[in-house]
Order: structure tokens, then C-alpha cells, then sequence
């Protein structure tokens, strides 16, 4: 090795220094990736701010929460109706007619699988049925899913809210039931509950409990 000509000796340790620095990139690049961040799927929620939510001028019971429940509008929504809308006039509804504190509901997801903030989740929703939903967090999917069939963008975004949901608020996702398993209504529709049936839905939550970021729509 002495007779080496230095030339090969610098080239060999030159190699050596670049391999180590090599490794040691590798390695910081291994430490640095996070599997949680690579997997994390995202639920963006647009505020009530951002809908023209007029604030609430009464309170509703407040509840500890323990089940997440599916509910549709049952009305069938035009493609073409702007949704803050929408949720404006159903506000001023549940509010003038109704009497309630606000939408009856927790969370509101679109045709376009666009989710809204509606009622705050500290108070129970409000029902037309004989169920209590105290206890109850409630997402309803706007439409009526006895006549239309929801949206791959629905579905994905009523997955990852849920997910969402259950890490927040820690709630067992097996709770998952819809409207129609607590009373006498056709509510989720009968093309939205088929996803219950046959435990797509709660499948999908499970697998992505922990993974999910909320982020704020302005
Ligand atoms: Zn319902």
C-alpha cells in the first residue's frame, strides 16, 4: 500500500470522504422524513366566517360526544346553487321557524365534496325525528341520496373529515351509524347509507384516524 501512487491514494480516500458524506445525507434525509407527514391525508373546512354565518343568538344544551352520525338534506340540491347560500337560508330557517340555535347539523359537505363548519360542535343538534341527539356529532351531505348517488369527492372528503373527527373529539369510529338507525327516516338516502352497509365508510375512517390535517379555508 505504501507504494501506492498518491494520485490513487487521495482518489481512494476522496472516494471515502464522499461515501461517509453520503451516508450521513442519507441518514439526516431518513431522520427528517416522517411516515405520519408522507401518509397525511388533509381536511380543509371552510370556516362559518367565510360563509356569512350570522352569529348565534341563543345556545343550545351542551352534550359530551360520543357517536359520529350521517345525515343527508334530503332536498335535491342544483349543481348550479351556490352552497353558502344555501346554508345561509337553511341558518335563517332552523333559526325563524324552527326555533333552533342553528343548522341542525355540525358539519356540511357538498355536491362538490367541499366541507362547511355549521353548528358548534359544544351543543347538541337539532332533529325532526324522535331520536336524541345529544351525544350525537352530526354530518350531513347535502342532497338527496334516495334519488342522487354521492360524489368520489363527497366520499373522500366525508372519510377524511370523520377520521378527522374521531381523533379531535375522541369518538370510537365504530360508532358510525346513520339517522335511519335511530328513527324512523329514510335520512341518510338510501344510495349514501349503502356505504354503511357494507362498512366501506368505517373501514376507510379506521385506516385514517391519526393521519388527517385540518385546514382552514379562508
Ligand atoms: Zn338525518
Amino acid at each position: 500500500m505504501t507504494n501506492l501512487p498518491k494520485f490513487l491514494l487521495y482518489a481512494a480516500k476522496a472516494a471515502g470522504a464522499i461515501f461517509i458524506t453520503g451516508s450521513i445525507v442519507m441518514l439526516i434525509g431518513t431522520f427528517k422524513k416522517s411516515p405520519v407527514l408522507d401518509s397525511a391525508y388533509r381536511v380543509e373546512i371552510v370556516s362559518k366566517d367565510v360563509w356569512g354565518s350570522a352569529r348565534a343568538t341563543n345556545e343550545s344544551r351542551k352534550h359530551e360526544l360520543s357517536y359520529i352520525t350521517l345525515h343527508h338534506s334530503g332536498e335535491d340540491f342544483d349543481k348550479d346553487r351556490d352552497t353558502a347560500d344555501y346554508l345561509r337560508t337553511l341558518q335563517t330557517w332552523s333559526r325563524e321557524e324552527r326555533g333552533w340555535m342553528d343548522i341542525p347539523y355540525h358539519f356540511m359537505i357538498d355536491p362538490g365534496g367541499t366541507i362547511y363548519e355549521a353548528r358548534d360542535p359544544v351543543f347538541a343538534g337539532d332533529t325532526n325525528t324522535t331520536y336524541d341527539p345529544a351525544g350525537h356529532l352530526l354530518t350531513c351531505v347535502i342532497g338527496n341520496y334516495e334519488n342522487a348517488k354521492p360524489s368520489p369527492e363527497q366520499l373522500e372528503a366525508l372519510i377524511n373529515l370523520m377520521a378527522w373527527q374521531c381523533e379531535e373529539y375522541d369518538i370510537d369510529p365504530s360508532t358510525l351509524k346513520g339517522h335511519r338507525d335511530y328513527a324512523g327516516t329514510a335520512c341518510p338516502g338510501e344510495n349514501l347509507y349503502a356505504y354503511l352497509e357494507n362498512d366501506y365508510l368505517v373501514t376507510e375512517i379506521i385506516k385514517r384516524v391519526g393521519l388527517v390535517e385540518r385546514i382552514e379555508r379562508k
